[in-house]
């Protein structure tokens, strides 16, 4: 099975099309890892563009938490907060219910999903090589991915029990081999932070063993035009076209 991954939409309409558009065809199933709103213009039509794709497995992300008035707002920066706020005013109930009914985590056929990090579903930003160990301790499958950081990343546990850390480029193809475990960021679609703009995504062949991490392009300004226009703060406009 192909497996169409997506994390960190942050209810980027524009960028979730260029991204299904692009992928259209390859995958027979999606896996989506969470933040669906928050940050971007289009919450409504986001979670309906999702609930009609029907993943197989699906999370709740902390900004869809703060969404829902079930994180503390405290957590968050304060264009984050006003965000969320924006967010929680303008969500249907629709979209609410959906939300309401998905984990932070949950598991498939040899594979985990984790909004943030296998031991903090929720709040732990994985970045760093010292950070695999006790995560890989923290589940069972040979495969889990997580999202919250919106920058691809490949941890890997090798049979020896050394971890690595790796950047993965556009483009690029990771080889899951047998005997290792695999933690896989493919990226943000609606909010990329490594300096490539451009909508990210992945693919997970589960039958051939590979993930392709992918890239698209889509009209930022037309999101930028709907931020503005939905008076959220700037900063959530100017960010998208750096990449940051
Ligand atoms: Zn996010």
């Amino acid at each position: 099975m192909r497996y169409l991954v997506l994390s960190d939409i942050h209810a980027n309409i524009e960028a979730l099309e260029a991204v299904l558009a692009a992928a259209g065809g390859q995958y027979g199933a999606v896996l989506s890892l969470g933040d669906l709103v928050g940050y971007g213009p289009n919450p409504n039509e986001v979670v309906t563009r999702i609930r009609e794709l029907g993943p197989q497995l699906a999370l709740v992300g902390n900004h869809d938490l703060a969404a829902l008035g079930q994180l503390d707002l405290e957590m968050f920066n304060p264009y984050a907060r006003e965000a969320a706020e924006w967010t929680a005013w303008c969500l249907a109930s629709e979209s609410r219910s959906y939300l309401s009914g998905i984990e932070p985590s949950a598991a498939g056929e040899n594979v985990e999903l984790f909004h943030a990090s296998p031991r903090d579903p929720v709040w732990e930003y994985m970045e760093e090589g010292w950070q695999g160990r006790p995560n890989f301790a923290a589940f069972q499958a040979p495969l889990a991915f997580v999202g919250h950081t919106h920058v691809p990343r490949v941890f890997v546990l090798d049979e020896s029990g050394g971890v690595t850390v790796g950047v993965p480029g556009a483009g690029e193809t990771l080889q899951l081999e047998p005997g290792n475990r695999y933690i896989v960021n493919p990226g943000g679609v609606g909010q990329p932070r490594d300096g490539d703009p451009r909508a990210a995504y992945g693919i997970w062949d589960s039958e051939a063993a590979t993930f392709n991490f992918e890239r698209v392009p889509y009209d930022v300004p037309v999101t930028q035009g709907k931020i503005r226009e939905a008076g959220l703060p700037e900063i959530l406009a100017a960010r998208l076209p750096l990449g940051h």
